[in-house]
């Protein structure tokens, strides 16, 4: 009997073949008491790998002989997303802040919008890219809506308004004009708006991503190093779990989490400013606590950033005072300080006053 007949009960694990069947003994050798024996198997896994070894090994001692075994394994699987090689399309830009939500109408760009003013109330020099392809609607909470690309040379001058810089694929489209997007197109089209635009040297500039994890968001991790991610969130998102893909996303993408913006996270009543928890309480936190970030802000549902929105005339420009404005600007300041500490960038950027006018 050959020795590897030994081993023709040694299962691969989950399977109902046996390992010699496979062909996975790749030597099977007797040298006096001794077994030599390679195993070569498709699996990573450390489990299959021990398992493997501890029914040969069995064998082996059961039949009196001494056990020399190596299981040969392809390396560890990656993460889905690997680690990208960075590189820096944008070096004038000193931090780039990734703006994401697991799903869409949660009021992404709208915070990323009024994150951007309140960044800049602080003094920091701030731009926005609208990465969000699939639906730019920046250019319209802005009162940009009309504005034509300059060229200058062969790039684009960013548009200004309220004093911050702002790219997006709705000022580069017609409007209406809606396009396909292919994987290749989408990393193209972020590509070009990070090199052909001409960004300031800016403190900040905020990715306001499309929904969900993506082409974009992986070229765009690709493409300049991100210090900082931010998810904004529904309480209904938290409980949906939504929002934890966002996160995961971040956490694959090697990126810093900053923290969570919970939007729409109640209602402050106009009349006696109490806040009501229409929606419960306490999940932005559970889930900041889950992935040891921070609750930056919860902006309560209110009218008029609804109403600021769709007229150019955002609330924390137009409506300074408000409760709502002081909440962004918490949630700024609490960026520019995790900015401030992130390893990713060590310049230190401090706070100053400089408050552009609303239009
Ligand atoms: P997203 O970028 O996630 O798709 P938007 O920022 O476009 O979402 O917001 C969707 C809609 O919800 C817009 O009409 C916006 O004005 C409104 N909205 C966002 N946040 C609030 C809020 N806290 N209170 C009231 N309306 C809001």
């Amino acid at each position: 009997m050959e020795i590897i007949e030994l081993f023709k009960n040694v299962k691969y694990p989950n399977f109902q073949k046996d390992i010699v069947s496979f062909g996975f003994v790749k030597r099977c050798e007797l040298a006096g008491d001794i077994i030599l024996m390679d195993i070569e198997i498709p699996a990573a896994s450390v489990e299959i790998a021990n398992a493997i070894r501890n029914e040969c090994e069995a064998i082996a001692r059961n039949n009196h002989y001494k056990l020399e075994l190596k299981i040969i394994q392809p390396k560890l699987e990656e993460p889905e997303v690997k680690r990208p090689k960075i590189k820096n399309l944008a070096p004038q830009i000193k931090h780039f802040v990734m703006i994401s939500s697991g799903k869409g109408g949660v009021g992404k760009s709208t915070t990323t919008l009024n994150l951007a003013l309140s960044l800049a109330k602080l003094g920091k020099k701030v731009g926005v890219l609208d990465a969000d392809i699939y639906g730019p609607n920046m250019p319209r909470m802005l009162g940009a809506e009309n504005e034509k690309p300059v060229v200058v040379g062969n790039k684009i001058r960013p548009v200004k308004a309220y004093g911050i810089e702002f790219m997006s694929m709705g000022i580069l489209i017609e409007e209406g004009q809606g396009l396909m997007w292919r994987g290749s197109m989408v990393m193209k089209a972020i590509e070009q708006l990070l090199c052909d635009v001409l960004w300031s040297e800016l403190d900040v500039l905020l990715l306001d991503m499309p929904p969900g994890t993506g082409d974009a968001q992986i070229t765009l991790a690709q493409s300049v190093p991100v210090s900082a991610g931010v998810c904004v969130s529904t309480p209904q998102a938290v409980s949906l779990d939504d929002s934890k893909r966002a996160l995961d996303m971040f956490n694959k993408l090697n990126i810093p989490v900053a923290g969570v913006i919970e939007n729409m996270s109640g209602f402050i009543c106009p009349n006696c400013d109490i806040e009501h928890e229409i929606f419960g309480k306490g999940g932005a936190l559970n889930l900041a606590h889950e992935y040891d970030c921070s609750v930056l802000a919860c902006i309560p549902i209110d009218l008029s950033i609804r109403t600021g929105g769709d007229s150019g005339k955002p609330i924390s420009m137009c409506e300074p005072n408000s409760i709502v404005a002081k909440r962004y600007e918490e949630a700024a300041f609490k960026l520019i300080e995790f900015l401030n500490t992130t390893k990713a960038d060590n310049s230190s950027i401090q706070p100053t006053t400089n408050t552009p006018a609303c239009h």
